[in-house]
């Protein structure tokens, strides 16, 4: 699978630090020495790509794989449990192991489970493990002067960094991070409205990216 992984992105070679002030605080080459020492190199390319490729090394398990099914909720039996679906589908197995991401539902269920059964001590821990300190706002962009493909930056400025990676044939993935105003529990973390993203922005889209890319390019900038 990493041979077609391989063909889809531009390794990463080189990584530079920028200040607030487009000042450049180091630049490196850790990504290549990483490359060396383990044999693997540090690549990013489309989620969607990356997912195709898995789906392809599938092969005749691919019918394993049902898609648009949502589930709704789980039910334990003594011998078994079953997921419904929201399509009113239900799938019955021996165990359910949850990969529904950040804002799991199955984890819920199986919090609200353990509830049920008297355990809320033991996972009261658990429910308080993750937070939210810091928003993103994340981007794919086409080629963009300036950012040369196997290469990263990041900029850091008070309350707010940027992360910037050029790939194969100069897509760009980047990243805005802010400090939000305090620390969000697991299930109470906010999410932009897109009507929000432009606003939020705006401050800081004369912010470099690399000495002289920002986050809102200039007309000379642009392809
Ligand atoms: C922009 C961005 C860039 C990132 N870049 C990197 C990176 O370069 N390297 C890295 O290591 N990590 C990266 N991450 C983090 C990485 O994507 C996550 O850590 C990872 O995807 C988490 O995997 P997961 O399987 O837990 O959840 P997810 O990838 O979120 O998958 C959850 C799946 O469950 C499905 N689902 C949700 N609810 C239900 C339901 N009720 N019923 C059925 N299905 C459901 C969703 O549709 C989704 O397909 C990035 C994240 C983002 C947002």
């Amino acid at each position: 699978m990493f041979d077609d992984v391989l063909d889809a992105v531009e390794p990463l070679q080189h990584s530079s630090f920028w200040a607030d002030s487009g000042k450049l605080i180091m630049s490196s080459n850790a990504p290549k020495i990483l490359h060396e020492r383990h044999g693997y190199p540090i690549n990013f390319l489309d989620c969607q790509t990356l997912l195709g490729i898995l789906y392809a090394h599938l092969r005749e398990c691919q019918d394993k794989v049902l898609v648009n099914k949502r589930v709704t909720q789980v039910t334990h039996h003594p011998t078994h449990i079953v997921a419904e679906c929201e399509d009113g589908s239900s799938y019955q197995g021996d165990l359910i192991v949850g990969a529904d991401g950040v804002r799991s539902g199955v984890r819920q269920q199986m919090w609200n489970y353990m509830v049920s059964l008297g355990l809320s001590k033991e996972i009261a821990p658990d429910m308080r493990t993750m937070i939210s300190e810091y928003d993103c706002v994340f981007g794919i962009s086409p080629e963009t002067p300036g950012l040369i493909p196997g290469r990263t930056h990041r900029t850091f400025g008070q309350g707010y960094s940027f992360l910037t990676i050029s790939s194969k044939n100069g897509r760009v993935y980047w990243f805005f991070f802010t400090k939000m105003a305090r620390k969000y529990a697991s299930h109470e973390i906010p999410r932009f409205r897109p009507e929000d993203v432009d606003e939020h922005v705006a401050a800081w889209l004369q912010k470099p990216l690399t000495g002289d890319v920002h986050l809102e390019p200039s007309t000379k900038e642009l392809l």
